[in-house]
């Protein structure tokens, strides 16, 4: 292959800018010409695509966000859309393609392979939510954003006496909150994957204020339902008083931390070399601090799940 070619789909996630870079760069390592495409597949269908050299990734490795931008392209999830991407693909020449984006993309990516034409696909989701890998780009910057916000609610809660219910990001997804729960210390976490817990939170909540608990953190994955409602219910069954944070969008901004950057560098790299090999319709990931790849075909029929040791540790050390 001579001619490559890389877009950023679905929801952005701090580290697509590192992972752009590492494709861009490598390819140049092995004198591969390299194409952008802008607005992901809605991009790709209107021909938004422009060749990429050394400089136009200097200077992004530490940027949040994605400078190729993003989209959601409805039209591309139609048979008709899809042979409108390849015709620009091979209008430009460009003879294999890495998507980074999460799972709604790799579906567009498997698509695309279906077709005949070679894709792989990088994760990039700060959500954690995709098999096939131990950590998606986005995951670990997300997470800290979160830290940051959850140790300054803590201050006030202290000074207050007061319950917190702060809701993060993770729609189908609970990694967000459990990892924070445990590197925050919260008392109790709300995730998706264990939807029947809130008698649980009340009676752990009763026991802390028995024994002289000041204040209390619950996590709320925003998939399992409004930290609103749960806040109301909080309230009616304990009496304490209760307070809202909704972190929303500041966990998908911000300079990726190290690891993210060094995730996003290693699995841009990995993309490359695959579609370099001859290989398709793979995923990259890390597992077990090394660089595997996968059939996405595969992935997409598999779940999510958490981790139950973590999820129980959350529980023995947050009495
Ligand atoms: P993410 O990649 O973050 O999960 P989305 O689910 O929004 O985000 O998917 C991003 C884009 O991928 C969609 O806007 C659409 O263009 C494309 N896509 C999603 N599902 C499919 C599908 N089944 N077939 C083709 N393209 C798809």
């Amino acid at each position: 292959m001579k001619r490559l070619g890389v877009l950023t789909s679905g929801g952005d996630a701090p580290g697509m800018n590192a992972a752009i870079r590492a494709v861009v760069r490598k390819c140049i390592y092995h004198g591969v010409e390299i194409y952008g495409i802008k607005n992901g597949y809605q991009g790709l269908i209107e021909g938004n695509i422009e060749k990429m050299d050394v400089g136009s990734v200097g200077d992004i490795i530490q940027r949040g966000g994605t400078t190729l931008y993003t989209a959601r392209s409805l039209e591309f999830k139609t048979e008709e859309g899809q042979r409108k991407g390849i015709e620009q693909l091979k209008k430009f020449g460009i003879e294999g393609l890495i998507v980074i984006g999460g799972d709604g993309s790799f579906r567009g990516a498997q698509k695309l392979t279906e077709k005949g034409y070679p894709c792989i696909g990088v994760p990039g989701t700060i959500d954690n939510d995709i098999p096939g890998t131990d950590f998606t780009i986005g995951f670990d910057t997300a997470l800290n954003t979160i830290i940051e916000a959850i140790d300054k609610i803590r201050d006030t809660a202290t000074s207050h006496e007061r319950t917190y219910v702060v809701e993060v990001m993770g729609r189908d997804a609970g990694d967000l909150a459990l990892w924070a729960g445990l590197a925050d210390g919260a008392e109790s976490i709300l995730i998706p994957e264990k939807k029947d817990d809130l008698k649980e939170v009340i009676s752990r909540l009763k026991r802390g204020v028995e024994r002289g608990k000041r204040h209390s953190i619950i996590i709320v994955a925003e998939g399992v339902g409004s930290a609103f409602d749960y806040s109301e219910q909080i309230k009616k069954e304990t009496n304490l008083e209760t307070r809202v944070t909704v972190l929303g969008h500041i966990q998908r901004g911000g300079s990726p931390t190290a690891n993210d950057r060094v995730l996003a560098s290693r699995l841009g790299a990995k993309a490359v070399e695959l579609l370099l090999e001859g290989k398709a319709g793979r995923m990259v990931g890390i597992q077990n601090n090394k660089l595997v790849d996968h059939d996405i075909t595969e992935i997409l029929k598999q779940t999510h799940s958490i981790d139950e040791e973590m999820y129980q540790l959350s529980k023995e050390l947050s009495i």
